[in-house]
Order: C-alpha cells, then structure tokens, then sequence
C-alpha cells in the first residue's frame, strides 16, 4: 500500500467520520505519516451530522489534548471545515464562535458545486455565486490572525466561466487561499485544472476526505499531479518536512 506522509482533510466521530480523533492520529503514526489534519465539519446541514455545532469547544480541546499526547510522534493540525451553504457568513456571532478558538485552518466546502460530489454545479444557475462566497471566506479571514490558514475544500474551479475564474484565481492569490486537491473528488484530475496548477502564485494542500482510517493517506495520484507541475513548494503545512519524504511505501 502506498501512502502519503501528510494528509491535511480527515474526519473523525466529531462529524461524520468512523474513528476518533486519538485513533485517527494514532494509526497515522503507525502508517509512518509525519502530519495529519483533522477537519471535521461544521455545517447545518442536517445530512451531515455534526456534534462540532453543540460542542466547538470539545472538538477543539480534543484535537489540543491528542496534539500534545502526539507531539514528538507528529504534527496535527487543527482544521475545521465549513459548508459555506450554511449561514455561517451571515452570522456575526457564529463567526465570531468559530474564528474565537484557534484552528491551524479552515477549510471551506461547496464553493462552486451545491450539492458536493459535483452533482450539481451553481454555475448553470448562477456562475456570480462561487465568487460572492470567495469574497465572504476573504473576508472571514480578516477575522483570523495572520498565521491561520484559510482553503477550498475540493473545489470545482474549473467548471467557472473564464472571466468569473480568472476573478476567482485574483481572490485566491489576493487573498492567500489555498486550494485543496481532494483525492475523493479528484478535481485536480478535471480538465481545466490546469489553470489553477499553472498560476505559480495559488497556494495547493492536499487532502484525502477520509471518514475511515484506510482512506487516510490515499493521495499519491494528486502528489503525482504536483511533481508534474513543479508545485511542491506550493504545499501548505510542508514547515519541517523534506520534500523528498512526502511519498513513502509501506508492507
Ligand atoms: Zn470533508
């Protein structure tokens, strides 16, 4: 089985996913993974059951305590991901909740399709709308301190019109928002990607979306789509991994 060291979008019991946070870190350490980010989601989104909307507090505590318990093992990294269709943005106080403890990142879902798994694009309904959410996740990140990173979780950049992308990519570099590549969505496979892998300036993560434990890591085929493209020094989170040790085999 071959695994990435690094995976920057899991999910534990918080939300939606089979393992707890221990469990989750615990296996990637085992795995031979040198940092790990867990991204439960926040949304009011019924479908996805979220204990993080009552308990922000014990998510964050929780991922702190195991942060410790693991710090010379590995890096995690505190993450969170919000459903921008949940009202989140126009909530002076949800914001203001969310942005009160401090995450590593944020990641930010459906940015250009409603329905995820790109089973419904906003586009065909309203190609302005991924571009009025880049600009309320801009401006949620004024709330956060400089150090705090902000992201698209598998977004589908490409399907936008020309004009209304190249607006977006503008928000993004701008604004230092990072662009998963998300190995359950595989937008980096999308033609049209390309745009966003050839605009040195844009920031790339990479995130497997695992809800189980052995889907973590699962993120050699977009690592391939970065070397292609030279991008390796445009991963987020990489402070302290050698380049060269991001890839690995396991037996
Ligand atoms: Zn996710």
């Amino acid at each position: 089985m071959k695994l990435v060291t690094v995976d920057f979008h899991t999910h534990s019991t918080f939300s939606d996913g089979y393992s707890n946070i221990e469990t989750i870190v615990n296996y990637c350490v085992r795995k031979g993974l040198k940092a790990v980010g867990i991204t439960d989601h926040y949304s009011h989104n019924a479908v996805k059951c979220s204990q993080i909307m009552e308990d922000l507090s014990g998510y964050f505590e929780e991922l702190q305590s195991v942060s410790e318990m693991y710090r010379d093992k590995i890096v995690l990294m505190k993450g969170i991901e919000i459903d921008t269709r949940a009202c989140v943005f126009d909530s002076p106080e949800e914001c203001s909740i969310l942005t009160s403890k401090k995450f590593d990142y944020y990641l930010f879902e459906y940015v250009t399709d409603n329905f995820g798994a790109g089973a419904n694009f906003l586009p065909y309904k309203n190609n302005r709308m991924p571009l009025i959410l880049l600009n309320r996740i801009r401006d949620f990140k004024k709330l956060l301190p400089k150090k705090c990173s902000v992201g698209l979780a598998h977004a589908y950049l490409h399907i936008l019109p020309e004009k209304e992308l190249k607006e977006a990519i503008e928000i993004l570099i701008d604004a230092d928002i990072f662009v998963e590549l998300n190995s359950t969505y595989q937008n980096y496979k999308m033609e049209g990607f390309e745009k966003i892998f050839e605009t040195d300036e844009i920031k790339l993560s990479l995130g497997s979306d695992a809800h189980t434990l052995h889907q973590i890591g699962k993120l050699t085929q977009p690592l391939k789509y970065v070397k292609e493209y030279n991008a390796e020094d445009r991963l987020v989170f990489m402070d302290g991994i050698d380049a060269l040790e991001i890839e690995i085999r396991n037996v």
